[in-house]
C-alpha cells in the first residue's frame, strides 16, 4: 500500500456501445479485445430493442451472457431503447442534424420529457431484470440528449451519464469528468480516416480521465482494430483501467 502518485490516479474508462443480440458476434470480439487490456474494468451500453428488431429477451442465451458479464464486474448502462430516432415531429433543422450527423441514431434528441421517461423506465426494467442489479447509469444513443431527455435522465435519478465531452451525475448535477471520448467511425471512408487521425492525436493527450468507446462495426475494419489496440497500449502506460462508478466513489478534484 504505497502512496498513489498522480499518474496512478489517472483513469481509463473503456466502453462497448450498442450491446444487443443483433451484434452478438461483434460484441464478443470487442469484449475479448478489451479484456486483454482492461480485464473486467469496462462498461457495456445495452440497447433493449435495437431498431425495434432485436429485443433483449429474459432467459435467452444472450441475456444469460449479459448477466454473467455483469456478475463479473462489467458495468451495464442503459443505452436508449430503440437507438434509432423515429420521431416524426422534429423541426427541420433538428431533423437534418439527426439525419446527417448521426444517420438517425439520435433516439433521445427529440423525445419529450414524458416519452423519454417512459422509454427509460421500460428499458431500465428490462435490463435490470436481465442483469439482476441496477444499471450503472444512462448514456443516450450517439451521446445526443434533447432537453426532454436531460430532464428525464435527472427524473430517473441515475448516478451517471455521459455525452461526447463529459461525464456527469444527473441526480446531483455534478460534472465528474471532461474531455472527448476517443471513438471510431466506419460508416463512410472519410469518417473512418478522420476517426483514425483523431485517435492518433487524442491517445497522446492526457486528460485526468481518458474515455475510449468502441462500436460493433469497428471489428470489421482491421485498420480500426489496430488503432484501438494502439490506443489501449498507449493508455496503459500512464493510467489504470477503472469503472465509471470510481468517479462517484473517489470524488477527486483532479478529475474535473
Ligand atoms: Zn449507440
Amino acid at each position: 500500500m504505497g502512496v498513489m502518485t498522480s499518474s496512478d490516479r489517472r483513469l481509463l474508462l473503456a466502453s462497448i456501445h450498442d450491446v444487443s443480440p443483433r451484434f452478438e458476434g461483434e460484441v464478443d470480439r470487442l469484449a475479448d479485445l478489451l479484456h486483454r487490456h482492461v480485464g473486467d474494468r469496462m462498461a457495456m451500453l445495452v440497447v433493449p430493442n435495437h431498431w425495434g428488431e432485436a429485443p433483449l429477451v429474459g432467459g435467452s442465451a444472450f441475456a444469460t451472457k449479459l448477466r454473467s458479464w455483469a456478475d463479473g464486474g462489467i458495468e451495464m448502462f442503459l443505452h436508449g431503447y430503440y437507438h434509432r430516432d423515429d420521431a416524426r415531429h422534429v423541426g427541420g433543422a433538428d431533423r437534418l442534424k439527426a439525419r446527417f450527423m448521426t444517420a438517425n441514431e439520435g433516439e433521445f434528441m427529440a423525445l419529450s420529457r414524458n416519452d423519454a421517461g417512459q422509454r427509460i423506465a421500460d428499458g431500465r426494467k428490462l435490463v435490470e431484470d436481465v442483469i439482476g442489479r441496477p444499471v450503472a447509469g444512462f448514456i443516450a444513443p450517439a451521446w445526443l440528449y434533447g432537453p426532454g431527455a436531460l430532464e428525464a435522465v435527472a427524473d430517473a435519478g441515475f448516478e451517471l451519464a455521459e455525452d461526447h465531452f463529459r461525464v456527469w451525475s444527473p441526480v446531483t448535477g455534478k460534472q465528474l469528468a471532461r474531455g472527448p471520448v476517443i471513438t471510431w467511425a466506419s460508416r463512410t471512408r472519410a469518417r473512418l480516416t478522420s476517426s483514425l487521425a483523431a485517435a492518433a492525436v487524442l491517445r497522446n493527450v492526457s486528460p485526468a480521465v481518458m474515455r475510449i468507446g468502441v462500436h460493433p462495426p469497428d471489428v470489421c475494419h482491421p485498420a480500426l482494430v489496430r488503432s484501438i489496440e494502439k490506443t489501449f497500449r498507449a493508455a496503459a502506460r500512464k493510467r489504470r483501467p477503472g469503472r465509471y462508478a470510481d468517479l462517484l466513489a473517489e470524488r477527486r478534484r483532479d478529475f474535473q
